[in-house]
């Protein structure tokens, strides 16, 4: 078996036209920073995915009917490659709920839905929050109580989501509701695609620990806003059957193609800073904690690596998704532990000729433990994982629809 990345030649010529591409159109002064993007890089970067999603390459292996490149997996993963190395990806201004939704729409929409509501996800022209998350729903997600109730051609929604991750602004929220407080769990939930300026919807930034490289958390309350009935997504009550292809993704199944942008600052930072007269490197300690790193780094990178193919090349999938997940999790975890000893205090200082890897370290303590919880906690995937494979059912749960 060949573990070796080898590209074909027109796989290289691809290569070639994309790179030739960026260079021309990737907007000057996105800079990396450990917080959340200052507005003029978050605008920066959604002109990119503008560009992108104009050429087909935002969204390269979804349908060119609805605005996708209709492009096959490896291209893909050449485009993601090349953004990947100039430190960019092609999403990354906050779209977590058009990153899940849309291929939730393509999966479980009718065709006049997807006509509406996948193009301007696909070509980068909006921002979706996705709205899950209910001051007592989490890991339980079917017990959702946020309330969507018929009213002739509307439904009228009232509800608080919390913990809704974004960056600095918002055109549509993609979300669940109960629609039948009387039916059975599973079978008492729908899908809606609400515009974020409807009358009755207030937005309420929350201050938690780990902020994000692109944006920070939110609470969202509905107060008797009138959505669309055309709006609700997958037919009244199938929610949960639309929920599988969205946690599915969720849980990484989607996979991803980046490097560890991470590792390499601590690298440089223990390479080029002295203590006691040597290049923190030099310490035999500091350099075992560094290659834990780089290991548990490159791991995490093969998962992702493996679950963006297995996706987009349309492959069957079973458990792929939450183990990527559950190790990524952990690793953090454990890299905030390994971070804390290479660097001692200077990973605690986030600014100051003291913070080490320009407060990169700093970020990454907060955040190594704020990630155990998001989209699905590691405990829920184990739990999947058990599912899949037989343990946790006697029959074993199939992988979430992705087509
Ligand atoms: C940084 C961040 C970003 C987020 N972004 C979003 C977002 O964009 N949209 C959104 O909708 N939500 C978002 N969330 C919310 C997130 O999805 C929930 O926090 C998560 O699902 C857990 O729910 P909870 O906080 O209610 O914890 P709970 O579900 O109450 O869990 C508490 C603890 O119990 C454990 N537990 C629960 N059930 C089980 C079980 N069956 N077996 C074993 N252990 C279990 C959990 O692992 C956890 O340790 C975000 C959260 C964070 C921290």
């Amino acid at each position: 078996m060949e573990f070796e990345t080898a590209y074909t030649p027109e796989q290289e010529a691809f290569r070639k036209e994309i790179k030739g591409w960026l260079k021309e159109n990737v907007p000057t002064g996105i800079v990396e920073s450990p917080g959340e993007d200052p507005r003029e890089v978050w605008d920066r970067k959604r002109e990119l995915a503008r560009r992108l999603g104009a050429r087909g390459w935002l969204w390269p292996t979804m349908p060119k009917q609805y605005g996708g490149g209709g492009l096959a997996g490896d291209q893909a993963i050449v485009i993601e490659e090349e953004l990947d190395a100039l430190g960019l990806s092609a999403r990354d201004y906050g779209d977590s709920g058009g990153t899940m939704g849309a291929p939730s729409i393509l999966v479980w929409g009718n065709d006049q839905q997807k006509q509406a509501f996948l193009p301007p996800i696909f070509k980068g022209e909006v921002v979706t929050w996705q709205c899950l998350t209910e001051p007592e729903a989490g890991s339980d997600l079917a017990s959702v109580k946020s309330l969507a109730v018929r009213d002739g051609d509307e439904y009228v929604i009232n509800g608080h989501k919390t913990f809704i991750s974004g960056g600095h602004d918002v055109d549509q929220f993609w979300t669940i509701c109960m629609t039948d407080p009387k039916a059975p769990r599973h079978e008492n939930v729908s899908w809606f695609m609400i515009p974020a300026r409807l009358p009755g919807i207030t937005v309420m930034p929350l201050d938690l620990l780990g902020g994000q490289g692109t944006g920070h958390q939110s609470s969202v309350f509905f107060d008797n806003v009138r959505v669309p009935a055309f709006n609700l997504v997958g037919g009244e009550n199938n929610g949960w059957k639309v929920a599988s292809t969205h946690l599915e993704i969720e849980h990484g199944g989607g996979g991803r193609v980046s490097r560890d942008s991470f590792g390499p600052r601590v690298f440089r930072y223990c390479t080029t800073t002295m203590l006691d007269g040597a290049p923190i490197s030099k310490d035999q300690d500091a350099r075992d904690q560094m290659m834990e790193m780089r290991i548990e780094a490159e791991i995490n990178r093969l998962f992702g690596l493996r679950n963006f193919y297995l996706a987009h090349a349309k492959k069957p999938r079973t458990y792929g998704g939450p183990q990527s997940s559950y190790f990524r999790k952990m690793s953090g975890l454990r890299l905030t532990h390994t971070v804390g000893r290479l660097l001692g205090y200077s990973a605690l200082v986030s600014s100051g000729p003291n913070a080490a890897a320009d407060g990169f370290a700093e970020a990454q303590q907060r955040q190594g433990i704020v990630s155990v919880h998001p989209g699905g906690t590691a405990d829920v995937q184990k739990l999947i994982i058990a599912r899949r494979i037989g343990v946790g059912r006697t029959a074993r749960e199939e992988a979430g629809r992705l087509e």
